[in-house]
């Protein structure tokens, strides 16, 4: 597992760099001290050499010990420590070997703590300087007791003058020279750490990318899911009410409720899932600077940032937090509103905003396509003047009913008497106007399992499951007598009325047989002077013959 830590690259690199410097000065350092304790030229008295030896071992094994310590990547956050103890332990070796007190260690930790905290960049700045400073204070301190020294340094104030000098500018271009091979191992060591920093950014991008298409992936699938689902189910209200319920599982809401917008301009509350809606909401909607009013204004997505004073109060004396409205409009009507509740802020993202309004689009087209699927069947199955079913309706009603064989149907064919002469007296569209009204009179008395049927021009069928032939001739007999009591009005303010005549039949036999011998009571009911009913029977199949 990789991990993305720059501050930790940036303490290693440091922690090499000093490293590195530590070990070039120290090297330099034993060389020189070889060279003057050692050398065949020593100015050192031979009583020094077993501290000098000492001093080049410790500082032998001071590099040996942090090379390692470095190489194991161990105490990478305490390395400065170590840097510290070793320079306290140095400055008391130099103490011991009578070189004036220094107060490098201060200085050294102050420095050493600075370049912790990165106000200084760079190591080889406080190295240099660090060595600089303590190796001015050593040549101050020594100054008054430079006869003493005459024995390293040579006679008279100008040849020490002329060594410290010669030091400082020595410990100037080892300060500078490192600098620069520190400089450019830190910039490549930086230009690597970008590099790595800039393939975890895109690692990292290429992870949420995956994350993101993982999620579309899901919700995709469940919009395909939505959309079969939509394409199948042909009833409005279970089609808002399973909506309401997906939504809520797919953003996880308090509640989700589907208001409609009608053509006469009404809000309604059409259906809703989860938790308890505040019961005067239906109320509440009906203001004009309600949420789901100005969504159905706007046609666009709403949420409580565009809420009124008075609706945030409402929805927050109901726990709700945050709210979304989605319009579901087609590109002429706006058919309703989609709200969404959830007791916590800020809940609705732009992710789940977009989300919505597809759910929502496709609700939309749903929607239409449930209500041109009703105005289709209510076209296909119904009369267009009157109202009444017809006979597609008829042959699907029967299909449905003579599945059971054993039903007795009832059927009476209702026929005006002398249409003809209303329509050539008082024209077609009063004509018509009978024909709705008789209309009426029938499905006033339709009931379930007992239907009105428009069967021809000004033939009308009522078919009855249930009824005796009794029942039904009563029924035909009421029937006449309301028709019969209609007043109609010509265009001219004359007054009319007509009657109706009525055949009944009632039989096991299926609808062809019964439906011939109703006609051949109807034909009956005509033959003896119209306005009557008449049930067959099968005697009256001899009144057929005209005579
Ligand atoms: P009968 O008592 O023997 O039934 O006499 P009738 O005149 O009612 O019978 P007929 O079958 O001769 O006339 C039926 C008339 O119904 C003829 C037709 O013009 C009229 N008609 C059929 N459909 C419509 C309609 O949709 N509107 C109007 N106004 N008249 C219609
Ligand atoms: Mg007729
Ligand atoms: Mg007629």
């Amino acid at each position: 597992m990789m991990t993305l830590n720059n501050g930790n690259g940036k303490a290693q690199l440091r922690i090499k760099i000093n490293l590195k410097l530590h070990q070039l000065t120290s090297l330099l350092f034993l060389l020189l001290v070889c060279v003057l304790a050692f050398g065949p030229t020593s100015p050192y008295s031979l009583s020094l050499r077993p501290y000098l030896t000492f001093i080049l071992l410790f500082s032998f094994v001071g590099l040996v010990v942090k090379e390692s310590l470095y190489n194991r990547q161990l105490l990478a956050r305490y390395f400065w420590l170590i840097d510290l103890l070793d320079v306290a332990t140095a400055s008391f070796i130099y103490y011991l070997g009578f070189f004036s007190v220094n107060y490098l260690i201060v200085l050294y930790f102050f420095l050493i703590f600075l370049s912790i905290r990165e106000f200084i960049s760079g190591e080889t700045c406080y190295v240099t300087l660090l060595s600089l400073v303590g190796y001015g204070i050593n040549a101050a301190l020594l100054w008054p007791n430079y006869r003493l020294l005459a024995h390293v340094y040579g006679p008279g104030p100008a040849v020490y003058g002329f060594f410290i000098g010669t030091g400082f500018f020595c410990l100037v271009l080892v300060g500078v020279f490192t600098y620069f091979y520190a400089k450019s191992d830190y910039e490549l060591a930086r230009h690597l750490q970008q590099m790595l920093a800039e393939k975890e950014a895109a690692l990292k991008e290429t992870y949420l990318t995956q994350a993101s298409l993982e999620e579309k992936y899901a919700f995709s699938y469940t919009l395909t899911l939505i959309q079969q689902f939509l394409l199948e189910e042909m009833d409005e209200t279970n089609l808002l009410t399973r909506i309401t319920d997906i939504i809520q599982g797919i953003v996880g809401s308090y509640s989700c409720a589907i208001f409609s917008h009608d053509k006469d301009n009404a809000i309604r509350l059409s259906t809703y899932s989860g938790k308890q809606l505040p019961p005067d909401l239906p109320e509440f909607v009906q203001r004009p600077d309600s949420l789901v009013a100005q969504t159905i204004k706007s046609q666009a997505i709403h949420t409580e940032e565009s809420a009124s004073f008075a609706e945030r109060n409402y929805w927050a004396e109901h726990n709700i937090s945050s709210l979304i409205t989605v319009p579901l409009s087609t590109k002429n009507n706006i058919l309703g509103v989609i709200l969404v509740t959830s007791a916590q802020s800020f809940s609705f993202d732009q992710e789940q905003q977009e989300q919505l309004m597809i759910i929502a689009n496709q609700v939309s087209l749903a929607l239409e396509n449930t209500r041109l699927h009703k105005e289709t069947k209510l076209m296909a199955w119904h009369d267009s003047l009157t109202g009444l079913y017809n006979r597609n309706y008829l042959n699907i009603f029967l299909s449905i009913v003579e599945d059971s064989t054993s039903n007795r149907l009832g059927c009476m064919i209702f026929d005006l008497d002398l249409f003809k002469v209303v329509n050539d007296t008082y024209g077609h569209t009063t004509g018509d106007v009978v024909l709705k009204k008789l209309a009426l009179v029938l499905t006033k008395h339709t009931t379930t399992g007992r239907i009105a049927v428009r069967y021809g021009g000004e033939e009308f069928v009522m078919l009855d499951l249930h009824s005796s032939a009794e029942k039904l001739y009563a029924l035909g007999e009421q029937i006449r007598k309301e028709v019969a009591a209609l007043k109609y009005w010509t265009t001219a303010g004359e007054e009319f009325s007509i009657t109706v005549s009525c055949g009944i039949a009632l039989d096991n036999t299926g609808f062809d047989n019964v439906f011939a011998k109703a006609d051949t009571a109807l034909y009956q009911a005509k033959n003896q002077g119209r306005n009557q009913v008449v049930v067959y029977s099968s005697g009256s199949n001899q009144t057929k013959t005209p005579g």
